[in-house]
């Protein structure tokens, strides 16, 4: 249920209802707006709950949450949420762009494509220290020492760090050295890792399972802001279908339609969308037409010789180009970008 607030509520009015909240034996999300404070009573019990804080002096009205998802959804809170991390804004009508190599290689390569990523105008820097491959023998990152030189080029270079997480036990040592914790696609279904970053108080970019449907990713959302994380974005990366064409089929439907169930920003990955540089400029502007709060895109210094996802890497020139003509699309659109 969703508890709406009368006007102006105050701490203590807050208090009091989360309070008789937790007594009826429910949950307890707070979400203050400009407007309203909300809360949102989560739990199976409803009937007798809905009639006795409806009750309450401080309560102007008590409305079912029909979606189910209950603190992703718009009916919760109308407004957007806007994730701030450092140098990357997300939301509300700014448009961010985290940028970098699909793995980080060496010091000499992570700072170089901070460097190239910044001049052309991203605003976080992207790169994996812990690599989810498709087979055991594949590159699997550098590990701590990995997210030591991402540290290190955000004291380069300002930009905030994205970096993946791949298990609960690296949250922590993650969380020490990255401004947001990216959730690999093959993971938007391990429950426990979602809940450990729900935990922690950074942004959290969870993308979208190759074989998930919406509700499901949404669902998958829904964890890590059950655990009181607020600062969740989606990302759609593409889903599997019987096309070949491309690594995966990138649906932008996706970036619309979330905009419809849910407050949380969206951000497309044409790389692993598609798996083709070539396309990925397209997709990018098509994106940023659809109306997506941020891209993810992969970039290296010389993409033929990098060690993981070369084919889907933009060089820095393409990445500025695509960054040129995005822009012509968001002032478009109205949008910052
Ligand atoms: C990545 O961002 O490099 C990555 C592995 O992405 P995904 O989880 O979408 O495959
Ligand atoms: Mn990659």
């Amino acid at each position: 249920m969703i508890v709406v607030l009368k006007p102006h509520a105050t701490q203590e009015m807050i208090t009091r209802i989360v309070r008789r909240v937790e007594a009826l034996g429910l949950k307890a999300h707070v979400l203050v707006g400009a407007e309203r404070t909300v809360v949102a009573a989560i739990g199976d019990k409803r009937g007798d709950a809905q009639l006795e804080l409806e009750s309450c002096d401080e309560v102007e009205k008590v409305l079912p949450i029909l979606a189910p998802y209950k603190i992703a959804s718009r009916e919760t809170r109308r407004e957007p949420t806007v994730v701030t991390a450092g140098s990357l804004v997300v939301g509300g009508g700014t448009i961010g762009v985290i940028a970098g190599p699909c793995s980080v290689e060496s010091e000499a390569q992570i700072m170089l494509a901070a460097s190239q990523v910044k001049a052309a105008g991203a605003t976080a820097l992207r790169g994996g220290a812990f690599k989810p491959r498709t087979s055991p023998y594949a590159f699997q990152g550098l590990k701590e020492a990995g997210l030591k030189l991402l540290a290190a080029a955000r004291e380069a270079t300002g930009l905030a760090i994205v970096t993946e997480v791949m298990t609960p036990h690296h949250v922590d040592m993650v969380a020490q050295y990255a401004d947001v914790l990216q959730i690999g696609a093959r993971n938007m279904q391990n429950y426990h890792l979602l809940q450990a970053v729900g935990e922690i108080r950074k942004p959290v970019l969870l993308k979208r399972g190759p074989s998930a449907t919406i509700e499901e990713f949404l669902l998958a959302a829904e964890y890590i802001l059950d655990q009181g994380n607020t600062q969740v974005m989606l990302c759609e990366r593409g889903i599997r279908t019987f096309e070949t064409h491309t690594r995966f089929t990138l649906p932008l439907a996706t970036v619309p339609y979330l905009r419809e169930k849910t407050h949380l920003p969206i951000l497309v990955d044409p790389s692993h969308g598609t798996g083709i540089a070539s396309l990925v400029p397209a997709m990018s502007a098509a994106s940023i037409a659809a109306g997506c709060d941020g891209l993810i895109l992969e970039v290296h210094p010389d993409p033929s010789q990098a060690v993981s996802d070369g084919a889907q890497t933009l060089t820095p020139a393409a990445f500025e180009a695509t960054m040129a003509t995005c822009r012509k699309v968001a002032a478009a659109l109205g949008r910052t970008m």
